[in-house]
């Protein structure tokens, strides 16, 4: 019989730590409250999976993130990965920026090791919890030789997502989670199936390192519509080392915002035209003329992934031309 592998899971808060008054409270309950040790009591048969070793990291919901929680999270979890008797990690965490932690241990990681970030809908006090078994799902996935090489991946509702392309698009449901592209595959009793890989650079094959990383530039969102003030694209955009700008349908930009934008950009602010529909390919040089500007465009990156893209792709160019290359890449 082979040795159960060992797997780290980090407790971050979320739902899937949350606590409501009554079974009736699916959507109205406390986030953040079940210590990872308590969540992992209630799954006793993830032992039959690995042995676990649990770990309190932080304890708060996620939207309250920033790139500082982003680079603790990463640097622990490399730590752990580093660790010769480590097989892999999950992550438990708030399902609300599941999709951008995810991404950033995706691109900054630096093992082949299975690291999974899982969530529930529902508190794990609440009637069709989804907490117990999305977490041994998780615990299934991590601990699977097939889960290897593929970099991060988030598990929820039976289905495995890459990191990548993972989005949460839904504010309640149990299937909340989606990916453009459908998921890599499905976990059930305890055993993940694949049936796609992540075809984008990921992990080992890219340039940044969670190690080496210390402060991010800062890179912001300015989520477009028609009756949107210019001066709100002054304000957001004048703080920024970068700007997504989350145009409408392939990118569009409403007329009274060419200028502001065209006046940050020759100010530094690196503009990059994203589209708020959250899929599909914006075109460069399609519907603004990017290279007369100086902006940048996504390739199919929704703009919470272009934003942690260009971030990191901000931490070793500054050249146009390379920053462009890297939403291509990955
Ligand atoms: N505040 C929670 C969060 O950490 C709520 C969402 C959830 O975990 O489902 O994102």
């Amino acid at each position: 019989m082979t040795a159960k592998p060992n797997i780290a899971v980090i407790g971050t808060g979320g739902t899937i730590a949350g606590k409501g008054e009554a079974v009736v409270n699916t959507a109205a309950y406390l986030c953040s409250v079940l210590g990872i040790d308590e969540i992992l009591e209630s799954i006793p048969d993830a032992a039959a999976l690995a042995n676990l070793r649990a770990e309190q990291l932080l304890q708060t919901g996620s939207e309250n993130f920033g790139n500082e929680h982003l680079l603790a999270i990463g640097k622990r979890v490399a730590q752990l990965l580093a660790q010769p008797d480590i097989d892999g990690v999950v992550i438990t965490h708030g399902t609300d920026t599941i999709e951008e932690t995810a991404y950033f241990l995706h691109l900054t990681l630096k093992s082949t090791k299975p690291v999974v970030v899982v969530g529930a809908m529902r508190p794990p006090s609440a009637m069709s919890s989804d907490a117990s078994l999305n977490l041994y799902d998780a615990l299934a996935v991590a601990a699977h030789p097939s889960s290897h090489g593929n970099g991060t991946l988030v598990v929820a509702n039976s289905e495995i997502h890459t990191a990548r392309d993972v989005m949460k698009g839904n504010s309640f449901k149990l299937e909340a989670f989606r990916s453009p592209y459908g998921p890599l595959g499905y976990v059930i009793e305890g055993r993940p199936h694949f049936y796609r890989r992540p075809s984008r650079a990921h992990t080992v094959e890219t340039p940044w390192s969670i190690d080496t990383l210390v402060a991010l530039p800062k890179v912001d969102i300015v989520y477009g519509y028609g009756a949107l003030g210019s001066n709100v694209v002054d304000f957001i955009g004048s703080g920024a080392h970068g700007l997504i700008y989350a145009g409408t349908g392939n990118g569009n930009v409403a007329a009274h915002l060419l200028e502001p934008l065209r006046r940050l950009a020759e100010r530094g602010v690196l503009i990059v035209r994203a589209s708020r529909t959250g899929n599909g390919i914006v075109l460069r040089n399609g519907s603004q003329p990017d290279d007369e500007y100086g902006w940048l465009t996504v390739d199919d990156q929704n703009p919470l992934k272009a934003r942690l893209l260009l971030t990191l792709a901000l931490t070793q160019h500054s050249d146009a031309r390379a920053l462009q290359q890297v939403f291509a890449r990955y």
